[in-house]
């Protein structure tokens, strides 16, 4: 499947949080074979929300998931702004005001939070698009949205990593199973020779196997430990293949004078 990731929050582009949201789900994403083909940050603003949620679309993914701005503060918009995007109206989801009334009601009783009871606020976080299914937070309060348009299957979760990955392991890692494709990610680290030594028998074998994806990358400064990786989706004797072109550059590093260090 192709996957597109939408992060969004202010304090992302401001520099105060660091997103890694997008890292932690696109490892899992990839890990079942389906493609990371965007990830794309923007902060908690209506316009911006909804127009790239509109080009998103265009693109037709399979999935996209959205994270942050879930919560009960007005800069939280992530949901108006799909229901912006999307032309629909934003309408009380009971089973969603159930689940917050209840999530408030147990941290009440056991000491976590002081005030009792449905408030504005609170009640704001079970006003869903049109048409969504509401997700539940195990682990905190806002609801999360599972909806369909067109071939895209929507997922918005919370921006807090506790709650994102806990939803994410309920909601969308059975389907990413279900779903699995073959990925393949090998390799090993090399050391003693630079990158650019080895860049021209990287290039050939690029060309002997176009099914494979062959990347050097520098571990330390001037290249004095180089990882080589060899990816690939979906190929036919894919792992063969991968484990053909391993030795052969296993060769080419050891005729160079250069030594080998496995992971
Ligand atoms: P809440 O109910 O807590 O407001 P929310 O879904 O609205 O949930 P956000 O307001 O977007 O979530 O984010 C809450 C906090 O979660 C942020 O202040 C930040 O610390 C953390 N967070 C948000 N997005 C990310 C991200 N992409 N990567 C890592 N941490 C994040
Ligand atoms: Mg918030």
């Amino acid at each position: 499947m192709n996957v597109e990731l939408l992060i969004i929050g202010n304090e992302i582009l401001i520099g105060k949080t660091q997103d890694t949201n997008s890292n932690w789900m696109a490892k899992r994403i990839t890990k079942h074979g389906h493609h990371v083909r965007r990830i794309t940050t923007i902060g908690d603003d209506l316009d911006d929300i909804s127009s790239t949620l509109r080009s998103i679309l265009e693109r037709q993914p399979d999935v996209l998931i959205i994270s942050g701005g879930l919560g009960p503060t007005f800069d939280d918009m992530t949901l108006k702004g799909v229901a912006k995007a999307l032309n629909r109206k934003l309408i009380l989801n009971l089973e969603a005001r159930r689940s917050i009334e209840k999530a408030y009601e147990n941290a009440y009783k056991q000491g976590i939070l002081k005030l009792q009871g449905m408030t504005p606020e609170r009640e704001k976080m079970a006003y869903l698009p049109r048409g969504s299914i509401p997700l539940k937070n195990i682990r905190g309060t806002a609801p999360g949205v599972k909806l369909k348009v067109g071939k895209t299957q929507i997922f918005c979760l919370p921006g807090v990593p506790m709650e994102m990955k806990a939803m994410f392991k309920n909601s969308i890692l059975p389907m990413l199973k279900e779903k699995k494709e073959q990925f393949i990610q090998k390799g090993f680290i090399f050391m003693g020779i630079g990158e650019s030594q080895i860049a021209p028998h990287v290039t050939r074998l690029e060309k002997e196997y176009p099914q494979l994806w062959i990347k050097t990358h520098p571990k330390v400064g001037l290249s004095i430990e180089v990882e080589l990786s060899i990816t690939c989706f979906n190929v036919e004797n894919g792992e063969q293949l991968v484990d053909e072109v391993i030795e052969k550059m296993k060769k080419i590093v050891l005729e160079l004078n250069g030594k080998l260090k496995e992971y």
